[in-house]
Protein backbone atom coordinates (compact mmCIF):
# COMPACT_ATOMS: atom_id res chain seq x y z
CA UNK A 1 0.00 0.00 0.00
CA UNK A 2 1.03 3.16 -0.56
CA UNK A 3 0.38 6.62 2.12
CA UNK A 4 -0.10 10.13 0.23
CA UNK A 5 0.50 12.83 1.61
CA UNK A 6 -1.15 16.56 -0.09
CA UNK A 7 1.71 16.58 -2.49
CA UNK A 8 1.86 12.95 -2.94
CA UNK A 9 -2.08 13.58 -4.11
CA UNK A 10 -1.69 16.45 -6.58
CA UNK A 11 1.10 14.45 -8.30
CA UNK A 12 -0.22 11.38 -8.37
CA UNK A 13 -2.29 12.80 -11.66
CA UNK A 14 -5.10 11.75 -9.75
CA UNK A 15 -5.58 8.20 -10.52
CA UNK A 16 -5.87 5.88 -7.78
CA UNK A 17 -6.76 2.57 -9.33
CA UNK A 18 -3.38 1.44 -9.79
CA UNK A 19 -2.54 1.03 -6.01
CA UNK A 20 -4.15 0.67 -2.62
CA UNK A 21 -3.47 4.00 -1.45
CA UNK A 22 -4.33 5.44 2.26
CA UNK A 23 -4.89 8.90 3.10
CA UNK A 24 -5.24 10.63 6.57
CA UNK A 25 -8.21 12.54 6.78
CA UNK A 26 -5.96 15.84 7.68
CA UNK A 27 -4.67 15.05 4.05
CA UNK A 28 -7.58 14.79 2.63
CA UNK A 29 -8.65 18.43 4.49
CA UNK A 30 -5.63 19.43 3.12
CA UNK A 31 -6.48 19.13 -0.27
CA UNK A 32 -7.79 22.62 -1.51
CA UNK A 33 -7.54 21.95 -5.54
CA UNK A 34 -10.96 21.19 -6.52
CA UNK A 35 -10.36 18.60 -9.17
CA UNK A 36 -8.19 17.14 -6.64
CA UNK A 37 -10.89 17.00 -3.92
CA UNK A 38 -13.12 15.17 -6.62
CA UNK A 39 -10.97 13.06 -7.89
CA UNK A 40 -10.11 12.14 -3.98
CA UNK A 41 -13.53 11.22 -3.05
CA UNK A 42 -13.96 9.80 -5.79
CA UNK A 43 -11.44 6.88 -5.10
CA UNK A 44 -12.52 7.21 -1.31
CA UNK A 45 -15.61 5.90 -2.31
CA UNK A 46 -14.45 3.25 -4.67
CA UNK A 47 -11.97 1.62 -2.68
CA UNK A 48 -9.08 2.57 -4.33
CA UNK A 49 -8.56 5.06 -1.54
CA UNK A 50 -8.68 4.44 2.11
CA UNK A 51 -9.17 6.93 5.00
CA UNK A 52 -7.41 6.38 8.46
CA UNK A 53 -5.99 7.33 11.39
CA UNK A 54 -2.61 6.41 12.83
CA UNK A 55 -2.47 4.69 16.22
CA UNK A 56 -0.63 6.86 19.04
CA UNK A 57 2.08 4.48 19.71
CA UNK A 58 2.98 4.95 15.96
CA UNK A 59 2.92 8.88 16.28
CA UNK A 60 5.14 8.73 19.37
CA UNK A 61 7.72 6.67 17.88
CA UNK A 62 8.04 9.22 14.85
CA UNK A 63 7.69 12.03 16.91
CA UNK A 64 10.47 10.52 18.73
CA UNK A 65 12.95 10.16 15.67
CA UNK A 66 11.97 13.60 14.63
CA UNK A 67 13.31 14.98 18.18
CA UNK A 68 16.55 13.29 17.69
CA UNK A 69 16.91 14.23 14.32
CA UNK A 70 16.03 17.56 14.35
CA UNK A 71 13.02 17.38 11.55
CA UNK A 72 10.20 17.53 14.80
CA UNK A 73 9.68 21.54 14.27
CA UNK A 74 9.65 21.84 10.81
CA UNK A 75 6.75 18.56 10.08
CA UNK A 76 3.28 19.14 10.59
CA UNK A 77 0.99 17.03 12.39
CA UNK A 78 -0.15 15.94 8.92
CA UNK A 79 3.12 14.76 8.03
CA UNK A 80 3.97 13.31 11.18
CA UNK A 81 0.58 11.67 10.73
CA UNK A 82 1.38 10.34 7.04
CA UNK A 83 4.91 9.19 8.34
CA UNK A 84 2.86 6.66 11.25
CA UNK A 85 0.18 5.86 9.08
CA UNK A 86 3.26 4.62 6.61
CA UNK A 87 5.18 2.57 9.80
CA UNK A 88 2.18 0.69 10.91
CA UNK A 89 1.06 -0.50 7.73
CA UNK A 90 4.11 -1.00 6.23
CA UNK A 91 3.33 1.05 3.07
CA UNK A 92 5.67 3.15 0.74
CA UNK A 93 5.46 7.00 1.44
CA UNK A 94 4.23 9.19 -1.68
CA UNK A 95 5.73 12.41 -1.39
CA UNK A 96 7.66 15.54 -2.05
CA UNK A 97 8.62 17.03 1.31
CA UNK A 98 12.18 16.75 2.52
CA UNK A 99 11.43 16.14 6.06
CA UNK A 100 9.18 13.38 5.56
CA UNK A 101 11.70 11.65 3.38
CA UNK A 102 14.32 12.22 6.00
CA UNK A 103 12.02 10.36 8.53
CA UNK A 104 10.97 7.68 6.33
CA UNK A 105 14.96 6.71 5.48
CA UNK A 106 15.81 6.85 9.47
CA UNK A 107 12.55 4.62 10.28
CA UNK A 108 13.26 2.62 7.21
CA UNK A 109 10.29 3.07 5.04
CA UNK A 110 10.13 2.92 1.75
CA UNK A 111 9.09 6.57 0.24
CA UNK A 112 8.69 7.31 -3.73
CA UNK A 113 9.87 11.06 -4.70
CA UNK A 114 6.67 12.50 -6.81
CA UNK A 115 8.19 15.62 -8.57
CA UNK A 116 11.14 17.10 -7.14
CA UNK A 117 14.17 14.68 -7.00
CA UNK A 118 14.15 14.07 -3.44
CA UNK A 119 17.16 14.66 -1.34
CA UNK A 120 19.46 16.30 -3.50
CA UNK A 121 23.43 15.12 -2.12
CA UNK A 122 25.73 18.04 -3.69
CA UNK A 123 28.52 16.03 -5.13
CA UNK A 124 31.58 17.41 -5.64
CA UNK A 125 35.01 15.53 -7.41
CA UNK A 126 37.84 14.68 -6.69
CA UNK A 127 41.12 12.85 -7.92
CA UNK A 128 42.16 10.10 -6.21
CA UNK A 129 45.54 7.95 -7.09
CA UNK A 130 44.23 4.44 -7.86
CA UNK A 131 47.55 3.21 -6.97
CA UNK A 132 48.15 5.09 -3.32
CA UNK A 133 44.74 6.36 -2.73
CA UNK A 134 46.52 9.66 -2.46
CA UNK A 135 44.00 12.79 -3.63
CA UNK A 136 45.84 15.21 -6.20
CA UNK A 137 45.40 16.59 -9.35
CA UNK A 138 46.07 15.51 -13.07
CA UNK A 139 45.75 12.45 -14.66
CA UNK A 140 48.37 10.57 -13.30
CA UNK A 141 49.52 10.08 -9.26
CA UNK A 142 53.00 12.68 -9.06
CA UNK A 143 53.98 10.04 -5.91
CA UNK A 144 53.46 6.61 -7.61
CA UNK A 145 53.14 7.44 -11.16
CA UNK A 146 49.20 5.80 -11.14
CA UNK A 147 45.87 6.70 -12.75
CA UNK A 148 44.25 9.16 -10.52
CA UNK A 149 40.48 8.52 -11.07
CA UNK A 150 37.78 10.76 -10.44
CA UNK A 151 35.81 9.75 -7.58
CA UNK A 152 32.48 11.99 -5.56
CA UNK A 153 33.86 13.55 -2.42
CA UNK A 154 31.73 12.82 0.43
CA UNK A 155 33.13 15.60 2.41
CA UNK A 156 31.44 18.43 0.43
CA UNK A 157 30.61 21.37 1.84
ZN1 LIG B 1 49.70 7.25 -6.19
Amino acid sequence: MRVLDASGILRSGLDFSDSKYLITNGVREEVEQENARTAVDAAVERGFIQVREPEEDSVAVVKDAAKKSGDLEKLSENDISVIALALETDSIIVSDDYNIQNISRILNIKYEKTFHSGIKKKLNWIRVCEGCNREGKGDVCDVCGSRMKRVPSRTSP
